[in-house]
């Protein structure tokens, strides 16, 4: 008889973003002529930009000529795109990594879902509560004992260190869902805390390319002592509204060991290079190129103005929210909004007022964690007249 995983069993369905869905639809059955607005996807809205789309279709146009196509990626990435990344988004920014210390991939979620494959079962992990689901529930696949550390407005959104020292911690920033950030004073402790520990940063930068503070860190590597620490994962997906497209990197520094059970020392960059062209066939050329494209001097310059839409559109709801008198995190340096619930409403008592009386739909705290009771959270990913709408109809609540 198959065997299953049975840690599978163990963990939850993933329902957050089913239930919304099941909700929404009772809702529009009794309600069919009321318009919903959705503020609760984590997905872009607004076209990918110019420059990329001309990449792409070069690319593609390649791809029809024998001479010039191209089949099976580099596991890594290709040579211009990741010597791209590397000059752009780490030596100009007086970063010192080396190409291959860069491995592209299909986008940040399978990255830091499939991160664990070189990693033992037995390892300690320390995971900010709330937090992107994918950290939880894929080390809940592997078995992992995992203590949570909540960030609430009571530690400002800075999660204090484990109660038991961790061998694995992931750190989010800007994080979702809170959409708060940590300073470089912040987070300098938390690699200390790593190189005494001689525990792993999983340091998720994806919404990177929404920091407007100069003093928070674009990445962890602009910490010192953090290449012996610390993986960092990227992705086009927010930066450059790739999430139909797919495409991310992940940064695995060749200072960076850990132990096998009998002591032996190894190279974690090595490991993941192991696994990747084990399991991993490489991101498409065309993705690739049209990556590329997003570094010239008018990708940048077109992917800014789309980021700075959106980061008008979070300006515009978290204004709207703290008019209303609702005390609001987040929104400056990501594309969230995190706000505490009025009256003390649960986190899902406050999606039923909010979608029963103004039809606007966001998503639930709790179902980024149990710290996330009574938050809600808004994201500035919608166009610009829905998000106005939105605003208008919440004075209504
Ligand atoms: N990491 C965080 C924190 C995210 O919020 C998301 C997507 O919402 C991802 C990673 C996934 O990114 P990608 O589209 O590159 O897989």
């Amino acid at each position: 008889m198959i065997k299953i995983n049975e840690h599978y069993t163990e963990i939850g369905n993933n329902y957050l973003f089913a239930e919304i869905a099941k909700r929404v639809r009772d809702y529009k059955e009794i309600y069919p002529d009321k318009a919903v607005i959705s503020l609760g996807i984590g997905d872009v809205t607004q076209a990918i930009v110019p420059v990329v789309i001309e990449a792409i279709h070069k690319a593609t146009d390649e791809m029809a000529n024998a001479r010039t196509m191209r089949g099976y990626a580099p596991y890594e990435g290709y040579d211009f795109l990741v010597n791209a990344i590397l000059k752009n988004d780490f030596l100009d920014r007086g970063i010192s990594l080396e190409a291959d210390e860069i491995f592209v991939s299909d986008g940040a979620k399978s990255d830091t879902g499939n991160i664990g494959d070189i990693l033992s079962s037995n390892n300690r992990i320390a995971i900010t509560d709330p937090a992107y689901p994918v950290y939880v529930d894929t080390n809940q696949m592997a078995g992992r004992i995992i203590e949570l550390l909540p960030c609430t407005p009571a530690n400002h959104f800075v999660p204090a260190f484990p109660e038991k020292i961790a061998d694995v911690i992931y750190l989010c920033y800007p994080n979702n869902p809170t959409g708060t950030v940590l300073t470089k004073e912040q987070l300098e402790k938390w690699v200390d805390y790593a190189l005494e520990h001689q525990s792993l940063i999983l340091f998720d930068a994806a919404y990177e390319a929404y920091i407007s503070q100069p003093d928070i860190p674009h990445s962890i590597y602009e910490i010192e002592g953090a290449k012996k620490t610390a993986i960092e994962f990227r992705s086009f997906s927010k930066t450059a509204g790739f999430t139909g497209m797919r495409a991310g990197y992940t940064v695995v520094p060749k200072e960076l060991t850990a132990q096998t059970s009998k002591g032996e020392i190894l190279s974690l960059n090595a490991l993941w290079r192991r696994r990747q062209s084990t399991k991993f066939n490489g991101t498409a050329y065309i993705v690739q190129r049209g990556a590329e494209a997003t570094y010239t001097q008018e990708g940048q310059k077109q992917i800014r103005e789309v980021i700075a839409y959106y980061m008008e559109n979070a300006r515009i709801i978290q204004n709207g929210l703290e008019n209303l008198g609702l005390t609001t995190y987040g929104g400056k340096n990501a594309p969230y909004i995190w706000v505490k619930t009025p009256h003390n409403l649960s986190s899902w008592e406050f999606f039923d007022l909010l979608l029963h009386k103004t039809q606007i739909v966001g998503t639930p705290g709790s179902g980024f964690g149990q710290a996330g009771e009574g938050f809600f959270r808004f994201t500035a990913f919608g166009n610009r007249e829905n998000t106005l709408e939105a605003v208008e109809r919440m004075k209504t609540l």
